[in-house]
């Protein structure tokens, strides 16, 4: 049986969550997942918002690149995210959002410490991916070479936003949160440091080797 619709509703209902956590506003930002009953992928359209995602104007779109008939414009990203599944099988879905925390680390040129012991488990580092040569938007040739590392979920595009990676959307999601998560948490952070006339070093003292220790 046919996974689309079911994997429509999910995608519809993850856009949900990130608009609704404010994650993503306007028109901007992508999310997909991967069909298991064809070699394609399910992926929100250009110009539709995350709180106007319908089973009626998402796109399946196969991993050659073709897209099947729709009214719509191709998502602006879809060469990063086709090119994500095809270098990695464990990828399953992707989020990628605009979330303002994250993005003023991305906008600074700050890549986002992970301090917190959940942000160390469940990402080890954010990595922030440069623009394209020229200043434009980054692609599958900047983004890519970085998820090479099959240790690398979450990732942090310069001036732009954020992407998550997992074997579910709503894996990707969680991840979509908790980067947005640690970049306030590192804001804060800094913050309070500063007010205390505290120095605020880079990265946290967890490792998870620290964690093995203490089990
Ligand atoms: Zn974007």
């Amino acid at each position: 049986m046919s996974d689309i619709d079911e994997k429509k509703d999910a995608l519809i209902a993850t856009a949900r969550r990130c608009f609704d956590l404010r994650l993503q506003t306007n028109s901007g930002g992508n999310l997909s997942v991967r069909l298991d009953s064809q070699d394609a992928i399910l992926i929100k359209p250009s110009g539709v918002g995350f709180n106007e995602c319908g089973r009626d104007n998402l796109q399946i779109v196969n991993m050659d690149g073709g897209i099947e008939p729709s009214p719509h414009r191709p998502s602006k990203d879809l060469g990063f995210h086709l090119g994500l599944y095809r270098a990695r099988a464990d990828i399953r879905a992707i989020v990628h959002c605009h979330s303002p925390w994250a993005t003023g680390y991305a906008c600074a040129g700050l890549e986002i410490p992970c301090l917190t012991v959940q942000s160390i488990e469940k990402m080890g580092r954010l990595p922030l991916i440069p623009l394209a040569p020229g200043g434009g938007p980054q692609t599958e040739r900047e983004i890519n070479p970085v998820f090479a590392d099959p240790g690398i979920v979450a990732a942090v595009l310069a001036n732009h936003g954020t992407i998550g990676v997992g074997p579910s959307l709503m894996s990707a999601q969680y991840l979509a949160e908790i980067i947005e998560e640690t970049a306030h948490i590192a804001y804060l952070r800094d913050a309070l440091a500063s007010i205390h006339g505290k120095r605020g070093d880079g990265q946290s003292g967890f490792t998870k080797t620290a964690e093995a220790g203490m089990a």
